[in-house]
């Protein structure tokens, strides 16, 4: 009963309806609530007639606030009442109860004031102009015929009088502390809505400048970086500081890419945008690059890392693996980052199982810097960084925790983090996967092993001389960029600058496939791609077509897919994907050059001091290349500058030199010698002369073998011509 009342109340006073048709209905309960009291009582104490008027004016008060609660007809509702009271009971009431010398004049005016209350618009002022007319055309009235004014009781002038003044005053008070209530209360709701505004507006005019330091570094980096590879190749500069450069410019380009990737999943998430994909996937594979991934980091930076996986987990999972990926790396990226010495530890193992879910708990532990108790709350903000000053020479955007928690938190899991200041942290995923197959994933040490046993065996390259395939893009840069990313196949690539020339092409040539931008002037890829599945009056009916986009939307590859594409590559092309998407689409013309793969191994046998696969890998596979390289490590001899420095103790010279030899050493596959000047470098750097006076003659040595072995290795022929 409590819980029904408290519900009416709510529905005829909620805030959505105005302030005019609050009142209205304020007034209107009032009046059922004292019509229903006055019916009982004139039915107890008065006549018949006083009765059934009471009961008409009990059931006008009804109607109206039907059409008030129900209807929402608030000027029907006000119009009824009013008149009601106004035209009719206040005038009958006047001559019945005394006329000028009763409380009724005063009732005239509260309800004149009623007209205002209620009503809106002309129809106020109309309603006012009657009910004035009416009250004044009684009292005019009741002057002119007094016989009409029904005789009052001695007394009764100065009860009344009283009452009214107390009733009338008491109603129109209550009515304004309810108008000034509501008034306060939209005020301080507008003041708070004002506030929040403020805050996210300053939320996000910090996030863009954030965002846009955050992107110019890089740019910067990228522009000053090429500046200097032009001067350098003004100047006929040095192929290292060349290859330096250029390697600069790609490195800041990808921290760019990252940072707008990490952006657009940023906005996607809190704008409700990011789908899941889930899909079936095998977890050693998972792992396996994740693996890859923090190795070569930690290598770089001397941290060992382990993986402690319980072989019992499932091999095959279903679940969005992209961002599982995307979730391990961060934290192990973090982890490799932020620790200066000691290893980084990832560990997976099944928490629970429940029929064909598990949950998964990841963990990545680092020896690291640690993270304060006071500043864990923020890691997970964006663009949070840290002990800032501390942490100065680290990269970052502070993007990538952010990111990893609402990833985390998107695929039903939760993130926690343990960490000690000074001694490092762990960070714990808690996560659920759908389960495809149980059977076991095995050890994971092993299966890399045989992994990495199985691809280097089959290391070789795509190459494809016969393959045709056409690019279109409007923009030449980009067919400069996608041609020379097949460099390598020696595929015949035709290229078209518009979505006409494409037509044009097709009817010419046979493609074994078709590259489409999107975004083009006048015809657009696809536009371009429903010209050619209508008009079939060309050679490449059934060549597969991939669309070329910058388009990052999600759900895009879906509707590319509607279009009639088989598949779509975001720009900018990755080599690796480029490739992948060839082999993918390519399956029986994929030729594993039989005659690549010897060479390598001819390169193994006429080098076997040298891990010759590894320095390939510098060169892109490209074995004239690393030819070419290995006559510039000859002919870049540091023996003599190495040991002036060292008789000199010039410790600042000896760091260069030593640096030069670590990094072109591990360039051509001379990894034992790049080691072992890696740490002549430390030591260097450290100033530790001792372990260099030490050790300085047993590298020199490692370095010196290793010059007359090429000397020997690399024919006369082969010096002049990469020489050149
Ligand atoms: P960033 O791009 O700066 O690495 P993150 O969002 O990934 O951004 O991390 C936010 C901050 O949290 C980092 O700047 C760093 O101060 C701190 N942090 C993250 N991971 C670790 C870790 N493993 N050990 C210590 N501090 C960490």
């Amino acid at each position: 009963m409590k819980e029904k009342v408290r519900k009416l109340i709510q529905m005829l006073f909620r805030e959505e309806l105005d302030i005019q048709h609050r009142l209205l209905n304020l007034i209107l309960s009032a009046a059922l609530v004292g019509g229903l009291g006055s019916l009982i009582v004139t039915i107890v104490i008065g006549g018949y007639m006083s009765a059934i008027v009471t009961a008409i004016l009990l059931l006008a008060v009804i109607t109206s606030l039907y059409l008030s609660v129900v209807k929402n007809k608030t000027t029907a509702a006000a119009v009824l009442i009013t008149s009601l009271a106004n035209i009719v009971i206040f005038p009958l009431m006047y001559f019945g109860s005394g006329g000028m010398y009763s409380g009724m004049p005063m009732w005239f005016v509260l309800g004149l004031i009623f007209t205002f209350l209620t009503l809106k618009g002309k129809v106020c002022y109309v309603m006012y102009a009657i009910n004035l007319i009416v009250m004044i055309g009684s009292i005019f009235i009741g002057e002119r015929f007094p016989q009409l004014i029904a005789e009052t009781p001695e007394n009764f002038m100065l009860q009344d009088i009283v009452q009214t003044i107390v009733s009338v005053s008491a109603i129109i008070g209550i009515i304004f502390k309810y108008q000034t209530y509501v008034y306060e209360k939209q005020r301080t709701r507008i003041l708070e809505k004002d506030e929040q505004l403020h805050i996210a507006n300053d939320a996000k005019s910090q996030f863009l400048a954030n965002m846009s330091h955050e992107i110019r570094t890089p740019i910067n980096g990228i522009i000053g970086m090429n500046n200097m590879l032009l001067e350098e190749l003004d100047h006929d500069g040095d192929p290292e500081r060349i290859r330096e450069c250029a390697k600069n410019v790609n490195s800041a380009s990808q921290t760019l890419l990252s940072i707008i990737n990490d952006i657009l999943d940023i906005s996607k998430i809190e704008s409700g945008k990011m789908e899941l994909i889930p899909v079936d996937y095998e977890l050693f594979s998972v792992l396996n690059d994740c693996y890859n991934m923090v190795k070569s980091r930690a290598d770089d930076k001397n941290l060992d890392v382990e993986m402690e996986i319980d072989s019992g987990i499932p091999s095959m999972l279903y679940g969005d693996e992209v961002h599982l990926r995307q979730i391990i790396n961060n934290l192990l990226s973090n982890a490799v980052k932020y620790t200066h010495f000691g290893k980084v530890t990832l560990r997976m193992r099944e928490m629970s199982r429940k029929g064909k879910d598990i949950t998964m708990m990841i963990e990545v532990e680092d020896t690291g810097i640690g993270i304060k108790e006071e500043d864990i709350e923020k890691l997970f903000d964006n663009f949070s960084r840290l002990d800032e000053k501390k942490n100065r020479k680290i990269e970052g955007t502070g993007l990538g925790l952010s990111l990893t928690r609402k990833l985390v938190r998107l695929m039903g899991g939760e993130i926690r983090v343990k960490s000690v200041y000074g001694k490092g942290s762990v960070f714990t995923v808690v996560l659920p996967q759908h389960v495809v197959s149980y059977e076991p994933m095995g050890d994971f040490g092993e299966k890399y092993k045989a992994y990495i046993h199985k691809s280097s065996e089959s290391k070789a390259q795509l190459e494809i001389p016969d393959t045709k395939i056409l690019v279109v893009d409007d923009v030449e840069m980009n067919i400069k960029v996608f041609k020379g990313l097949l460099r390598k196949t020696k595929a015949q690539i035709d290229t078209a600058f518009s979505g006409e020339e494409c037509l044009e092409k097709v009817k010419e040539k046979k493609y074994d496939l078709i590259f489409l931008d999107h975004m083009m002037p006048e015809m657009d890829g696809v536009e371009t791609l429903h010209h050619m599945q209508e008009d079939t009056e060309h050679k490449n009916a059934d060549t597969p077509v991939i669309v070329l986009t910058a388009n990052a939307i999600v759900g895009a590859k879906e509707q590319y897919i509607k279009e009639g594409f088989v598949d779509y590559l975001s720009k900018p092309v990755q080599q690796e994907e480029l490739i992948g998407m060839i082999g993918k689409y390519l399956k029986k013309e994929v030729i594993m050059s039989e005659e690549a793969n010897n060479q390598v191994g001819g390169l193994a046998g006429r080098f076997p001091m040298l891990d010759t696969d590894a320095g390939l890998k510098y060169c892109m596979n490209d074995e004239e290349f690393y030819l070419e390289m290995l006559v510039t490590y000859l002919d870049g001899d540091k023996r003599a500058q190495l040991a002036d420095a060292l008789e000199k103790e010039d410790f600042k010279n000896y760091e260069t030199f030593v640096h030069a030899l670590k990094s072109t050493s591990l360039n051509i596959g001379a990894s034992m010698l790049s080691e072992h000047a890696k740490a002549l470098e430390f030591a260097a750097k450290e100033d530790n002369f001792e372990y260099i006076r030490v050790h300085h003659a047993e590298v020199m040595a490692e370095y010196d073998n290793l010059m007359k072995e090429l000397e020997e290795r690399i024919t006369d022929e082969e010096k002049e011509t990469y020489r050149e």
